[in-house]
């Protein structure tokens, strides 16, 4: 089998078969995040799903060339520039620093690109130029753009490839200026606004005079700067598909820029939205976690990591704290097992077991079916747990199982708990108390044993000699 996955725009289950004529190269684009304040664990789903989505693609030996915008220009963002009487780019520095700081406590790799928005100030003026001069984007009386859904369905376009609407709703002239909006609102949606006194300095020149874009027209330029006017793979949280993902196919491919019968983007993924405690987060529900409150609480990213992609991508996930509980003791079976792994395989190298990574590939495979992919990880860990009981593991297959699971994990990306060895002078007590055993000086060997003791250290005997161990 090969990758398959639930493609939005068709609504059902497809091959992925990159663009790219020799079957290697995917160009992935994931909606990054408006830096207007901490991201929230909700956000971070859809950020850990892109991740895996990139990691897998790797796995499956394609070259990912992932890009993950930054909004640093947009409604909320300008709103609280003015409220604080800071600038732009210093409001929007520390909710970046913060963010990417963030990703990285997930263990997510960071993204190949990561445009910002204000960055592409004029590849998006001369994408809007384009759509005013296809008659399909015009100037209103205040100076702003408006993309026309009319006149892109003259072109023979069609408006409504992501989610149904219902045109009959619409009126020839009405205009949404906000950034975002809902179905009801369905009218022509701003490229370009003109500059209000509420903007303050933030601002730009413009063939219209000064202004700022809108939130749309910044990911199609900076999608297509990077990626060309078509590519492979789109991917946001299910309430980014309208109006940001219609209005971006729509701003995209009004402009004409693809090759014939080429589409902006073949394959658009959605992920399901995080509820916490069976309700949306707010703030005033008093439900809302960022992963700075989880860290505060003595979680690890790991472990939030593993909880956020222990359900399937199109479920919604119901997030609780007695499930990060959870998470904690799954990750726990699983070190486990690999330090009794490593304890047995020592510096030996093998290669994984074919079988194992064959069984995880096919439930990835399947639209990216974790649950079933988990299943596969922690029926593995019961038998090397069952096999390492019995003393039944030898240090080549105690080294195949490690390089099983380095591979699965280059997906999963947990990695490997952080193990604290003990400080240089306690190993060399260690050291000195084995001189003294083999002397016959037990005294001094007691002593020693009991000075590591007081420090919080005890002597382990294993077949290797003996180690510390923490008390
Ligand atoms: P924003 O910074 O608001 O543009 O959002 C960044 C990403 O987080 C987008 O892909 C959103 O769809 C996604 N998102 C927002 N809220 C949630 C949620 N509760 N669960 C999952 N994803 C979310
Ligand atoms: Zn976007």
């Amino acid at each position: 089998m090969s990758f398959h996955i639930f493609n939005s725009l068709s609504r059902s289950v497809e091959a992925f078969i990159p663009l790219d004529p020799a079957g290697k190269k995917v160009g992935f684009y994931c909606c990054g995040p408006t830096v207007h304040d901490f991201a929230h664990i909700g956000n971070f789903r859809t950020f850990v799903f892109a991740d895996l989505v990139r990691r897998y693609l790797e796995f499956r030996g394609y070259t990912v060339r992932h890009v993950m915008n930054i909004t640093d220009v947009e409604d909320k963002i300008i709103k609280r520039v003015r409220e604080q009487k800071t600038t732009l780019r210093e409001y929007t520095g520390t909710y970046e620093a913060a963010f990417l700081d963030d990703l990285n406590t997930l263990q997510c790799l960071p993204p190949t690109d990561l445009p910002h928005a204000t960055g592409h100030i004029a590849g998006i003026i001369s994408l809007i130029e384009k759509l005013i001069a296809r008659d399909i984007a015009y100037k209103a009386a205040d100076g702003s753009v408006y993309f026309s859904i009319e006149k892109y369905q003259g072109c023979g376009c069609r408006y409504g490839q992501l989610v149904k609407l219902n045109f009959e709703e619409m009126r020839v002239g009405e205009r949404v200026s906000a950034d975002e909006y809902d179905k009801q609102s369905l009218a022509d949606f701003a490229l370009w606004k003109s500059r209000v006194p509420e903007d303050g300095e933030v601002f730009w020149e413009s063939p219209w005079g000064q202004g700022r874009p809108g939130w749309h027209i910044e990911c199609s330029a900076m999608s297509m700067a990077l990626l060309g006017p078509s590519f492979d793979l789109h991917l946001g949280g299910e309430d980014l598909a309208f109006p940001h993902h219609e209005d971006e196919i729509a701003q995209s491919e009004g402009a004409g820029v693809q090759a014939a019968g080429k589409r902006f983007v073949k394959y658009w993924m959605h992920g399901a939205h995080l509820l916490v405690q069976g309700k949306k987060m707010s703030k005033s529900l008093g439900n809302f976690f960022t992963l700075r409150d989880l860290l505060a609480r003595g979680f690890t990213g790991r472990e939030v990591r593993y909880l956020l992609i222990s359900a399937h991508y199109r479920e919604t996930f119901n997030f609780t704290l007695e499930g990060l509980e959870g998470a904690r003791t799954a990750i726990g079976r699983l070190d486990e097992c690999l330090s009794r792994l490593q304890e047995l395989a020592g510096a030996e190298n093998a290669t994984p077991d074919a079988g194992l990574v064959a069984r995880f590939t096919e439930a990835l495979d399947t639209d990216l079916n974790v649950s079933a992919a988990w299943a596969v990880v922690f029926e593995w860990v019961r038998e090397t747990n069952r096999a390492l009981a019995a003393n039944g593991i030898s240090a080549p297959q105690a080294a195949s199982s490690l390089a099983s699971w380095a591979r699965l994990d280059s997906v999963l990306g947990l990695g490997r708990a952080k193990v604290d060895g003990p400080p240089l002078e306690l190993s060399a007590l260690l050291d000195e108390r084995q001189a003294a055993r083999k002397a016959k000086d037990f005294k001094r060997s007691d002593a020693i044993r009991d000075e590591l003791k007081a420090k919080g250290w005890m002597i382990e005997d294993t077949p290797k000699g003996p180690r510390l161990k923490r008390l």
